[in-house]
């Protein structure tokens, strides 16, 4: 007999909004702190990306934890039919009270599909991330029965490197690194994502402030690192093979407690196609 391990599928869809950062109660002053250079009474609008995550045993019947058009069905009927199209701040309810921050969505689609008989039965929500533009998504994620809420930075940097080791012979160098082995280096254009995760505050609907985030990380990592080459101009990597793996963990490093939120994670793309992640214990 074959174990019947739960198995989650994930499901994306796309809704457009409009919406602002403001609290018609606040003077312009008190906006501007609370949500930065993106407070305005005026709207502006997003193309929302939205991966919903449900958990389920496979129905030894039909092969399916369910159908992911049933998925896609409750996903549309219950939260992209409130949404798409609209101004969230006046036509939603829920934005009335609480700020359209990428947390407070998140957590109005987490209590739409949550409520009863919405999921067909025997599965259930684990997890959801939103997309407000390719530079910044929020993730609201079961684990192990608490929910967590995380929101990430997403910044660029471009850097040289070699990747050469001191400890072997100029043969295991080039056998082990090959073309990263180049004598004169070569460069990478970095995607750095930056994860925090918190409670939302009640206010502000937010768990930091991103222009905080922002102000950090281009000081302690982007501007450091960008247009540099790693093995001459960063004296904190001295001898070290300065690979991602070395270079995420530095980057961590230079991060952890220094931002306005608990740094949950780090994620640097050295290609397309490879990543490297640190997470905090
Ligand atoms: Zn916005
Ligand atoms: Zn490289």
């Amino acid at each position: 007999m074959p174990t019947n391990r739960p198995v989650t599928l994930t499901r994306r869809v796309m809704f457009s909004s409009g919406h602002r950062y403001w609290m018609s109660d606040l003077s312009r002053e008190e906006n501007r702190a609370l949500f930065g250079p993106w407070a305005s009474p005026y709207n502006h609008g997003h193309n929302y990306v939205l991966d919903v995550t449900v958990s389920g045993s496979i129905d030894p019947a039909t092969g399916m934890v369910v159908n992911i058009k049933t998925i896609d069905d409750i996903v549309r009927e219950n939260v992209v039919s409130m949404l798409d199209q609209r101004s969230l701040n006046d036509e939603v309810n829920f934005f009335q009270f609480h700020p359209s921050t990428v947390e407070n969505i998140l957590k109005f689609v987490k209590h739409e599909l949550g409520l009863p008989h919405v999921l067909p039965k025997g599965t259930i929500l684990v997890g959801l991330r939103l997309e407000e533009t390719p530079q910044l998504y929020g993730e609201l994620v079961s684990q192990e029965g608490t929910w967590k809420t995380s929101i990430t930075r997403v910044y660029e940097f471009a850097a040289a490197h070699r990747l050469h080791s001191n400890a072997l012979s100029e043969k295991e160098n080039v056998d082990l690194f090959g073309k990263c082995n180049n004598v004169a280096g070569h460069g990478h254009n970095f995607v750095l994502e930056v994860t925090v995760e918190g409670v939302p505050d009640e206010r502000t609907g937010m768990i930091a402030n991103i222009q905080e985030i922002d102000d950090q990380v281009n000081q302690l990592v982007v501007e450091r690192l960008d247009h540099k080459n790693l093995n001459v101009d960063i004296p904190e990597f001295g001898d070290r093979v300065v690979t991602s793996e070395v270079l995420v963990n530095e980057i961590f490093n230079s991060l952890e407690g220094k931002l306005p939120a608990k740094l949950s994670r780090v994620r640097l793309f050295e290609t397309a196609r490879s990543y490297f992640e640190v997470t905090a214990a």
